[in-house]
């Protein structure tokens, strides 16, 4: 498969080179130049390292420079195992009595739907990196908001060729994410609290990789920069495979016959899950229509209704953290499909969006979008009481973003009245997010400490605390360190030890 950029400003790449590479350097992102089809008879009985394998092959696997069949298989054993995921079904879907399908996709070994994507990018990394001949250390910088550090550092762990740093505002994640991220082992990896906040922590990173004369340095101490961020395609194509399996799961649970069309429901913020939806929808998965689920931060509901993508807007601070969002990179990736590849069109798009704040795409593209897409959000109070009302009518308990999801479902099963059996996805573990969940489900206040309310949900509730999450007060941690946002790049080379005489270029 070749991989060529939405904004037709790159040579044609093979799989492992925009792995190896994450993003297109001028701006725009990889794309496969087309979408396999895949025969549904052919997948229905395999298990999931046998459908990863048939849905990722054909994107990754080839000559020269994309990824042996071999190679692939053994990242997906690596990834997907019984150890790392407790069972050898790493996404289960739980059926609603009168609502959605849910496909938990949090059983992964840092309680976050951002599992499934970290566990085998770290392979795909390394392996290209190898492949493509590099000799140098690959070494992943991150900034997180809580939950894709941890992912990282799990994922990266232990991985050879591979360090991983990542860097969170210090006082600005919740307790329990504070101490899976200090609780991390592996000789490979490195924590750092920010004296600031997310996007003081995002520029730094940005910075690091902006500084081609620092990053050249860094190279003669024998290590390269790279990102694991849901815009390099190693990251989003592993998200194809889940909901094939979330379909098959729906066929073994009697909800569908095979065939049967579906209705996707994902919980939104950079698009990325949403997009690997559209994806399986094209290679031939019955996928009627996909619902976006946004919270509070709507763009992309007012962008489906209007065609109007508008970022000039207040920053809302919500309940599902992972979802509050102004830019979401991925759609970028959507609306070069809707456009038929038209790169004059998406640069111009994206560079208004850049200048201005906002860009307008055309009626057609428009009414295209709204074939496919619909979208909706809910307000914090909608999120709440979408976590009681599911609670008391099933004994099924979500977390806040799966929850913003399900209203969003409900609403749209009203108003179009669409009753083809749903797919939802949950991309958090209650126990993530338990004051919210907690106060939620029994109208008492959840109280500060975060790790008593987790016992006190799971005794409500009666459900066990995610392993992920279970005792974590009682593991080594390491001590917290913290820097300043301007000391970004010293911290790296201290963390590398990279000796004074090759920064000062000597
Ligand atoms: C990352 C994340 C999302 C959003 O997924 P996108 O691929 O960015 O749309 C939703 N929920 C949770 C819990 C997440 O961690």
């Amino acid at each position: 498969m070749n991989y060529i950029s939405t904004r037709g400003n790159a040579p044609e790449s093979g799989a492992a080179e925009v792995i190896a590479q994450g993003m297109v350097q001028r701006g725009g992102l990889f794309v496969p130049e087309s979408i396999p089809q895949l025969d549904l008879e052919l997948l229905k009985n395999l298990n999931y390292h046998q459908l990863a394998f048939q849905v990722l092959s054909p994107y990754l696997c080839g000559e020269g420079k994309a990824y042996t069949e071999e190679e692939l298989k053994d990242s997906i054993a690596a990834a997907y195992s019984a150890e790392r995921f407790e069972s050898d079904n790493p996404a289960p879907v739980k059926v609603l009595p009168d609502g959605p399908s849910v496909l938990e996709l949090w059983h992964g070994p840092t309680a976050a739907f951002k599992d499934m994507a970290l566990q085998i990018l770290p392979h795909l990394l390394s392996g290209a990196v190898k492949k493509l001949g590099r000799k140098k250390e690959v070494v992943i910088l991150v900034a997180t908001s809580g939950d894709t550090g941890k992912a990282a550092l799990e994922g990266f762990r232990d991985v050879p060729g591979t360090r991983v740093l990542v860097f969170y505002p210090k006082d600005g994640v919740s307790k329990v994410q504070e101490l899976q991220m200090l609780t991390t082992s592996g000789s490979n990896t490195g924590v750092m609290g920010v004296d600031g906040n997310f996007d003081d922590c995002q520029t730094m990173v940005k910075n690091c990789f902006g500084d081609l004369f620092w990053n050249k340095k860094l190279s003669e101490g024998g290590f390269e920069l790279s990102s694991a961020n849901s815009i390099n395609w190693g990251r989003l194509a592993p998200q194809i495979v889940y909901y094939f399996w979330g379909y098959f799961e729906m066929l073994r649970a009697g909800r569908i016959r095979l065939g049967d069309p579906i209705v996707a429901v994902v919980p939104t913020g950079n698009f990325g899950n949403i997009l690997a939806a559209y994806y399986a929808r094209e290679m031939g998965l019955p996928v009627t229509r996909l619902v976006c689920a946004s919270n509070k931060n709507k763009v992309l509901s007012d962008f489906i209704a209007t065609g109007e993508y508008d970022r000039r807007r207040d920053f809302h601070k919500t309940s599902s953290p992972s979802m509050d969002i102004l830019i979401s990179s991925n759609l970028e990736r959507f609306l070069f499909e809707m456009t038929r590849h038209n790169a004059g069109k998406l640069s111009r798009w994206y560079d208004d969006l850049g200048r201005k704040g906002h860009f307008h795409v055309d009626d057609t593209t428009r009414q295209r979008i709204q074939s496919i897409l619909s979208g909706g959000f809910a307000t914090e109070e909608e999120t709440m009481a979408e976590i009681k009302r599911v609670y008391d009518a099933t004994g099924y308990v979500m977390d806040p973003h799966t929850a913003v999801g399900s209203h969003v479902y409900e609403c749209y099963r009203k108003s179009s009245g669409d009753e083809t059996p749903a797919l939802l996805c949950s991309t958090a573990s209650p126990f993530k997010f338990n004051p919210a969940v907690y106060s939620a489900i029994t109208g008492q206040p959840a109280g500060d400490d975060e790790l008593a309310t987790a016992a006190k949900l799971s005794g409500a509730a009666k459900i066990e605390i995610h392993r992920a999450l279970k005792d974590i007060d009682k593991l080594p941690a390491r001590a917290k360190t913290s820097i300043k946002a301007a000391d970004g790049k010293l911290a790296v080379e201290r963390w590398l030890k990279l000796p004074e005489t090759v920064m000062k270029g000597k």
